[in-house]
C-alpha cells in the first residue's frame, strides 16, 4: 500500500506522464511527485504540432496540457530538462544526465518514443526536418511560406497532415510515399483512395510506390529527392515522417521485459511490480481486442496513465475504452475507432463524395473498426460497438435511412 512517506517518480513530462501526475493527485496520493522530462516545456498536446500551431493559428502556451502553474499548486515537482540516464532497480534509484539522482517507491516510465530517421545519403543536409515536437515545429515553421517547395517523405498520418497545412498555406508540397497507397499502415484501401483523392483534388501532388533513394544538396542545403526511378523532385525543404520508435532502452537496460515497447500488464506493471510503462513506449494488452499491442494515440496515453496512477492509489481503474484516433486534414475530420488489422471485409455508410460518411470494418459478425469522416454520429456508435464486441448487421449500416443509433440501440440490446 502506498503511502504520503512514498515517492512516485514519473520519467517523461509528455501527454501520459503528466496526466499520471494529475490521476495521482486525483485518486489521493499524498506523497511526493516526481515530473522528470528532457524537453524544456511543461508537458504538452502534440497533435497540435502538425495542425493549429504549424499553421499558426495558435500559440505555444495553447499547448499546456494545463496551465504551468497548476503543477505547483498539485504540489507535482516538475523538473523540465533533465535527462533520466539509468535505473538501478536494486536500490529503487534513477540517475539523470546533470549529474544528479532520485529514489522511488514507485517509477514510471513514460518516455515516448521519437522519430525514424530517414536512412539514406543527404540525410544530414540542412532544411531536412521532422515533426515530433515544439522545436522541429519552430524551425519548420519558414518552410511553409508561399511558393516553397516542400517534399514530405512519408505518407502516414503527420506528413499528410503537414501537407495539407503546407497546401493552406501557400506552400507546394508533394508527398513521397514508398508503398502503393496512402495511410497503409493503419487504414484500409478505400480510406486511403479517399484521402488520395482528397488531397489532389486539392492540389497536393503525391507520389506512391516511390521509394526514395537520397537526397541531393547544393552548398550543404538540401534541394532535391532522388528516387530509386531515377527520377528527381526538386525541393526547397524536406519533412520527413517515416514513423517512431519507442523509447524502451532505460527499462531494456535495467534487464525490464521489452519486445516493441515496453512489455506491460493490464495494470501498466512492467516486470518489476515497482515500475510502470505507458503511453507510446508501452506495449500493453488491449482489453478490447485482447492482444499485445503498442498504440501510439493521445486516448491511449491517457487511459494507461490513469489506468497506472489507480493501480498505484488501489483504486478502480478506468473502464476500458476502445482504441481511437483523430485526424484533420483540410475540411476533412477523420475519427477513427477500433483497429482494421483482420478486416475481412467493409461497408461505407453515407455518401463518400459528399465528404461525409463512414467506412465500418467487419471480421466475421463482429465489428472491427470504423472510420468516420465528418460523421461523429457514426465515430460514437461504432466506438461503443465495439467495445461491447457487437455485431450490427452490415446491410443495416449501409442503410442511411436507420439512423445509426436506433441500429447500436438494436444491437446493444441483443
Ligand atoms: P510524449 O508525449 O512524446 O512524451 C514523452 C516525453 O518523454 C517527451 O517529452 C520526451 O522528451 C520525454 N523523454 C524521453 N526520454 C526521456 C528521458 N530519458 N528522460 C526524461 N524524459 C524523457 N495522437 C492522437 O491521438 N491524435 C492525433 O491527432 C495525433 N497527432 C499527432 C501529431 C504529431 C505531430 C505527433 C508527434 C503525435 C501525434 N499524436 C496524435 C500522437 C500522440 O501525440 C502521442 O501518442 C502521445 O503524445 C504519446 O504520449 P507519451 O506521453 O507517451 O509521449
Amino acid at each position: 500500500m502506498i503511502s504520503s512517506e512514498d515517492t512516485v517518480l514519473i520519467l517523461g513530462a509528455g501527454q501520459a506522464g503528466g496526466q499520471c501526475a494529475a490521476s495521482l493527485r486525483r485518486f489521493g496520493f499524498e506523497g511526493r511527485i516526481i515530473l522528470a522530462g528532457s524537453e524544456p516545456h511543461p508537458p504538452y498536446q502534440r497533435p497540435p504540432l502538425s495542425k493549429a500551431y504549424l499553421s499558426g493559428e495558435i500559440e505555444a502556451d495553447r499547448l499546456w496540457l494545463q496551465p504551468p502553474e497548476t503543477w505547483e499548486e498539485q504540489k507535482v515537482d516538475l523538473r523540465t530538462g533533465l535527462e533520466a540516464i539509468s535505473i538501478d532497480r536494486a536500490q529503487k534509484t534513477v540517475r539523470f544526465a546533470d549529474g544528479s539522482s532520485e529514489n522511488y517507491s514507485c517509477l514510471i516510465i513514460a518516455t515516448g518514443s521519437r522519430v525514424r530517421k530517414l536512412p539514406v545519403e543527404g540525410a544530414d543536409l540542412e532544411s531536412v526536418r521532422y515533426l515530433r515536437n515544439i522545436a522541429d515545429v519552430d524551425a519548420l515553421k519558414s518552410d511553409f511560406s508561399p511558393g516553397k517547395r516542400i517534399a514530405v517523405i512519408g505518407g502516414g498520418y503527420i506528413g499528410l497532415e503537414a501537407a495539407a497545412v503546407a497546401k493552406k498555406l501557400g506552400a507546394k508540397p508533394v508527398v513521397i510515399e514508398a508503398l502503393d497507397r496512402l495511410l497503409a499502415r493503419v487504414a484500409q484501401p478505400e480510406l486511403s483512395d479517399y484521402y488520395k483523392h482528397a488531397h489532389q483534388s486539392r492540389g497536393v501532388d503525391i507520389r506512391l510506390s516511390a521509394k526514395v533513394e537520397s537526397l541531393l544538396g547544393k552548398e550543404g542545403h538540401v534541394c532535391g529527392v532522388r528516387l530509386a526511378s531515377g527520377d528527381v523532385i526538386e525541393c526547397d525543404s524536406v519533412l520527413v515522417g517515416i514513423g517512431v520508435i519507442p523509447n524502451q532502452e532505460l527499462a531494456t537496460e535495467a534487464g525490464l521485459k521489452t519486445g516493441n515497447g515496453i512489455v506491460v500488464n493490464e495494470d501498466c506493471q512492467t516486470s518489476d511490480p515497482a515500475i510502470f510503462a505507458i503511453g507510446d513506449c508501452a506495449e500493453g494488452i488491449n482489453p478490447v481486442y485482447h492482444r499485445r499491442i503498442r498504440l501510439e494515440s493521445v486516448p491511449n496515453a491517457l487511459e494507461q496513465a490513469k489506468t497506472a496512477a489507480a493501480t498505484i492509489c488501489e483504486q478502480p481503474a478506468p473502464e476500458p475504452e476502445t482504441p481511437w484516433f483523430w485526424s484533420d486534414q483540410f475540411d476533412l475530420k477523420l475519427q477513427s475507432a477500433g483497429l482494421v488489422t483482420g478486416t475481412e471485409f467493409s461497408v461505407i455508410r453515407g455518401d463518400m463524395d459528399s465528404g461525409n460518411f463512414a467506412i465500418f470494418h467487419f471480421a466475421g459478425d463482429f465489428l472491427l473498426a470504423a472510420d468516420a469522416i465528418n460523421d461523429p454520429p457514426s465515430f460514437m456508435a461504432a466506438k461503443m460497438m465495439i467495445a461491447k464486441g457487437a455485431t450490427p448487421d452490415p446491410r443495416e449500416i449501409e442503410n442511411t435511412d436507420i439512423p445509426i443509433k436506433d441500429i447500436m440501440k438494436a444491437c446493444l440490446a441483443k
